[in-house]
């Protein structure tokens, strides 16, 4: 299963281990939430597990952990610790909004994770909440002082740049690169179909960002992607800073020529690309008593429905939005 039709090495596995979140951020959901997924059909620890350890036989060296918001789900660290005992797994990492990291920073660590991305979108505290309806700023920051001092590593911190909201702070997270080496990564606003946004005024793109870091400080080029399992940020540095600055563009530049990526949702299916909605279902025959064999089988026809690229082309308009929220897909 690890090459597909186009020749691309799949040997990432981002895993959703729910779709609940605590926050509600208007680019990811509406201001209700987004209808759940029943407590029965979602994969239960064992049979994530299960799949991982197949996947892995398949090919995939590099998990990540995501969701919804992983820490809202009970029992955890515990599923995390026995992740990281699966044979041929060297790479397990997770994606949080940080708001409940100061409690669990430490048994994350225990339990194996030590490489951690932070989304954060404002440093201000009123402009935070108002952006995921109700979050704690300094919850937040608290958390990521936690990873710090724990030893975490890499610590990346995620921003979605927002025109007309944080566009003002680009500077400010930026230089946050300088004393402490966090890794802060400004993604491209998507147009999803699930949340409340106004894309087309909202959007900015990563040159935009980069220009404006430019005008005060020279970033040099360090990469675009060292290792066959790192994702598609092109990765910059301030000189003399600790950290450095990514910047993840999927609506101005398509990365999916390399892109290396399945998607597992909390519902148990196999999503070939984040921007497309074709999934194969595991959650079905994995409940109806599959062979490993059978669901390998399975993952392999996945793997042949990996597009050669999704559709969110910057230069033709937003052509098409992908109708599922990034809280269900593991964003
Ligand atoms: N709740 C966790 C978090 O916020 O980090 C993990 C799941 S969240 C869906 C994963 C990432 O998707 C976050 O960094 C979030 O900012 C990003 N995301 C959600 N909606 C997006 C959109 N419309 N465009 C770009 N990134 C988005
Ligand atoms: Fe929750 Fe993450 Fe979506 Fe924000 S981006 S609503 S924290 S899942």
């Amino acid at each position: 299963m690890t090459v597909d039709r186009y020749n691309r090495e799949i040997n990432y596995l981002r895993v959703s281990i729910t779709d609940r979140c605590n926050l509600r951020c208007d680019y990811c959901m509406p201001k209700e939430g987004l209808s759940l997924i029943g407590h029965d059909d979602i994969l239960r620890y064992e049979e994530i597990l299960r799949i991982v350890r197949v996947a892995v036989s398949a090919g995939v060296s590099k998990v990540r952990i995501t969701g919804g918001e992983p820490l809202v789900r009970r029992g955890v660290v515990e599923f995390i610790q026995s992740l990281t005992s699966t044979e041929g797994l060297r790479d397990i990492s997770l994606t949080t909004n940080g708001t409940l990291l100061e409690m669990y920073a430490e048994k994350l660590f225990a339990a194996g994770i030590k490489r951690i991305n932070i989304s954060l979108d404002s440093l201000n505290a009123g402009k935070y909440a108002r952006i995921t309806r109700g979050g704690d700023l300094n919850a937040v920051l608290r958390g990521i002082d936690a990873v710090y001092r724990i030893g975490y590593s890499p610590i990346k911190i995620n921003v979605v740049a927002i025109k007309g909201f944080n566009d003002d702070e680009i500077l400010d997270f930026a230089k946050l690169s300088l004393d402490k080496p966090y890794q802060i990564r400004f993604i491209e606003l998507m147009n999803l179909g699930s949340a409340d946004l106004d894309h087309a005024n909202q959007y900015l793109s990563n040159s935009t960002v980069r220009e404006i870091i430019n005008r005060h400080y020279r970033l040099e080029f360090i990469n675009a992607k060292t290792r066959k399992t790192d994702g598609p940020a092109e990765i910059y540095k301030i000189s003399a800073a600790q950290g450095a600055i990514g910047f993840i563009s999927p609506v101005s530049h398509q990365f999916c020529r390399t892109c290396n990526r399945l998607r597992l949702t909390a519902d148990g299916h196999l999503r070939v690309c984040l921007l497309s909605d074709e999934e194969v279902d595991l959650k079905g025959p994995l409940r109806d008593g599959c062979s490993d064999a059978e669901l390998r089988d399975l993952m392999e026809r996945a793997v042949a429905k990996k597009p050669m690229h999704h559709e969110l082309y910057c230069d033709e308009g937003q052509r098409k939005k992908c109708m599922k929220g990034m809280s269900s897909i593991g964003g």
